[in-house]
């Protein structure tokens, strides 16, 4: 019988989560919901020193935002709970002990000031990277180099000490990657990691593959900046005795700034104006606010939509996926080897499409409530008609207000430019005569006005763009916006006739010709 697919996502709470990180949960998820697997909620909180108050929560109301969905972990309970690290404690121990017995982990007793001794002694010999490692552990005070009672006095007295992984000294580690197939690093290039601290608490190394081994981990998705500790977890899971059971590992690319130089950080994202974040976040020691995609007016689904692209494609030409959709198509073999850019303007393209995408009845909802506080009435009908009308160019749903106030207000003047731009001697005459054509029409409807119209103009032999712009200027104000004749039929014919005449008592062409 085939395994049932197990995956996890195991942030560190040491902050609020990057895009990136949402994107790993993401696939994830993805990955564990198209395989019929379970997806479990891991907190590695094993580092209690970079832990920051808050960043747990914030996680997990992100994920809920994007509508990523555990089956079992932390908050969440299960089978293997706890699903958080330092409550788990006293499992590590025994498994460390498990590799000092079997030859394949040590005890080190040295100070700090010895391993920086070490390490200023290697610089000085030109070694470029300074490693605890095979040969440098024989010059160190650690139960290798120690006689046995000499080690065991220490441990007796108390003495502080961690354990080390003994990696051996001449061996090609190899792990098959399911995006970047074969790896290959040699033992000399990894350091006697330490698996357990001075304080009995486990590093993320050990604990990592202690969890992932008692959950029942299948697939270890995670970012490419975990590569470097893979073929570390491959020593740990032979020595441990569970090669057999050992996850299969897939890195995910890096998200790249959008120039392609370097990993996206919060300072490239200030300098776009574009959040790194899913929600806002105040950092508790400094206060400083980060900013929110949730807050920035995005739409969860535009969000994960734009994220999921970053890494993976699906082979076609589409762009807009619903989740179930994503659970459809999603597959690690799609995943990319090379960074994705981070393109702001595309992010802000999907918020567009799902926005157009959404019923007038459903914008509708959120127009009117903002509509309320600021004390403007409207009727639904109307409201829906707004939405519809201003929705094509719009970003975002606040977008739908901005420049939309002349729906409720008659312009209160006609910017000079604009009249220099569009109006002309002739214009006045040509509304009036147009407004007494618009009065034999008794529904006025789009299509209504605009048939009428163009009957107008062909009759009357004027240019379209002649009194097309004159007559959105008297109506609006401005010279931008949806199709005069939708504003005609929101506004109404009375509401089109009283704008048509104000305009044309107002605009008188003479003062502003000799302002010029
Ligand atoms: N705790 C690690 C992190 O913060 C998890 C890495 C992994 O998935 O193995 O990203």
């Amino acid at each position: 019988m085939k395994k049932q697919v197990r995956v996890r996502f195991a942030p560190s709470p040491t902050g609020p989560l990057h895009i990136g990180g949402v994107r790993t949960a993401l696939y994830n998820y993805l990955f564990a919901k198209k395989n019929n697997g379970k997806f479990i909620l891991r907190i590695e909180d094993t580092d209690q020193e970079r832990t920051v108050a808050g960043a747990e929560e914030y996680i997990t109301n992100a994920l809920k935002w994007c509508g990523i969905e555990f089956d079992e972990g932390y908050k969440i309970g299960g089978e293997y709970a706890p699903y958080k690290q330092s409550e788990r404690k006293s499992i590590y121990r025994q498994y460390a002990m498990q590799l000092i017995d079997s030859g394949n982990a040590y005890y080190a007793f040295d100070s700090a000031e010895e391993l920086d001794e070490m390490r200023k002694k290697l610089i000085a010999a030109k070694v470029p990277t300074p490693q605890y490692n095979s040969v440098t552990r024989m010059t160190m005070r650690n139960s290798c180099t120690l006689p046995a009672e000499e080690v065991k006095r220490l441990l007796d007295e108390g003495h502080p000490y961690v354990i080390r992984l003994k990696v051996p000294r001449k061996e090609d580690v190899r792990l098959k990657d399911i995006i970047r197939g074969w790896i290959v690093v040699h033992s000399s290039q990894i350091d006697d990691k330490v698996l357990l601290k001075s304080d009995g608490m486990p590093t993320y190394h050990l604990a990592n593959i202690v969890d992932d081994h008692l959950m029942k981990i299948t697939h270890v998705i995670r970012g490419e900046e975990w590569l470097p500790s893979a073929p570390l977890h491959v020593l740990l899971y032979r020595f441990l005795g569970w090669e057999d059971t050992m996850p299969e590992f897939a890195h995910l690319p890096l998200l790249l700034r959008p120039d392609g130089n370097g990993k996206l950080s919060k300072r490239d994202g200030d300098q776009m104006g574009m959040p790194v974040f899913p929600l806002e976040w105040k950092n508790p020691e400094t206060n400083e606010m980060a900013m929110g995609y949730r807050e920035s007016g995005y739409f969860p689904e535009a969000f994960i939509n734009f994220l999921v692209l970053l890494g993976w494609n699906p082979g076609h030409e589409k762009e807009i996926f619903t989740m179930q959709e994503l659970i459809q198509e999603f597959s690690l073999e799609r995943v990319g080897k090379s960074g994705a850019r981070f393109d702001p303007n595309k992010v802000k393209w999907f918020n567009q499409q799902y926005l157009k995408s959404y019923p007038d009845s459903m914008l509708a909802d959120y127009f009117l409530l903002t509509l309320k506080e600021k004390k403007i009435e409207c009727i639904r009908e109307k409201a829906e008609k707004i939405c519809g009308a201003m929705k094509e160019r719009a970003f975002f749903l606040s977008d739908l207000l901005v420049d939309s106030g002349y729906f409720f207000f008659p312009p209160k003047e006609y910017p000079t430019e604009l009249i220099k731009k569009v109006w002309h001697t002739e214009a006045n005459g040509y509304l009036e005569k147009l407004m007494t054509t618009f009065e034999k029409i008794n529904t006025f409807t789009v299509s209504d006005t605009e048939n009428m119209f163009n009957e107008f103009i062909k009759i009357n032999n004027i240019p379209k763009g002649k009194l097309l712009s004159p007559l959105r200027l008297s109506l609006t104000g401005i010279l931008t916006g949806p199709s005069v004749f939708e504003i005609c039929e929101i506004l109404g014919k009375e509401e089109v006739r009283r704008r048509i005449k104000n305009a044309c008592n107002s605009i008188n062409l003479s003062t502003h010709k000799s302002s010029q």
